[in-house]
């Protein structure tokens, strides 16, 4: 077999054939990277907010925020809740190297990004929130730029010439090194993130902006904000999971 002239497709068919066919939670055989049984147990984002996917006791409405001052985001795609497995996935991604979930993570985003776009136009452009440069030299790398880059070559794969991202060039760059939000009153975390991010290149007026997990939405707000104000016209959330912080009873 000459195995130069495979492409990369050909060769990852054959990579998941001989060397995985197996759920990367439990290790039983799957034809899925993560088999029915394990994503049963996956905390799905199933009572939100219409708006911005937190979550409330009842479906279909909207919180009470969004009520009064809804995020300047377009559409929020949030289909996990951040505890339970998808917590400990990616905990496990960010702080203990399981580089090996983005993989089922971004692959299980994907599919329920193709069914929602089915009756959508796709955003132009994928831009990713990103960690701050030492962050990123603590860590060895920026988990957010890697499950993008995944996203990215899923939907390649999945619809092919539909897929409007070509390469992942982010022209979102984060300036300073913020401390952690979730201490912080709304106030005080809408001024912490407040020239926080810069964008250097143009960008799309359709643009996705993609985090892993969105906690109080204060970094996507300033975020979107900023987007907005580059010239994009039309914003929208894609994370893998919303943190259930406070359940709203409205
Ligand atoms: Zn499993
Ligand atoms: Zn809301």
């Amino acid at each position: 077999m000459d195995w130069l002239k495979l492409s990369t497709i050909r060769i990852n068919s054959i990579y998941n054939g001989l060397f995985l066919g197996l759920c990367y939670i439990c290790n039983t055989k799957s034809k899925t990277t993560i088999c029915k049984h394990c994503h049963d147990n996956f905390p799905k984002n199933e009572k939100h907010c219409l708006h911005c996917k937190r979550s409330t006791h009842k479906k279909n409405i909207l919180c009470g925020r969004c009520q009064t001052s809804p995020p300047q985001y377009q559409l929020c795609i949030a289909p996990y809740r951040f505890e339970g497995i998808i917590k400990t996935l990616i905990h496990s991604i960010k702080f203990n190297q399981g580089n090996h979930y983005i993989r089922p993570l971004t692959y299980l985003l994907s599919e329920h990004l193709i069914q929602i776009y089915s009756s959508d136009s796709w955003p132009d452009q994928l831009i990713y929130v990103p960690s701050h440069p030492n962050r990123i030299k603590a860590r060895g790398f920026c988990q957010t730029k890697a499950m993008s880059d995944h996203l990215l070559k899923n939907l390649q794969l999945k619809i092919g010439d539909q897929c409007p991202f070509k390469a992942n060039n982010n022209p979102l760059r984060k300036l300073k090194h913020t401390q952690a939000q979730h201490s912080l009153s709304r106030k005080e975390r809408l001024k912490n993130q407040k020239n926080s991010y810069e964008i250097n290149t143009p960008i799309a007026k359709h643009v996705v902006l993609f985090d892993d997990v969105m906690t109080t939405g204060s970094t996507i707000e300033s975020c979107t904000k900023l987007l907005l104000e580059s010239g994009a016209e039309r914003v929208d959330i894609w994370v893998i999971a919303r943190t259930p912080d406070k359940i709203d009873q409205s």
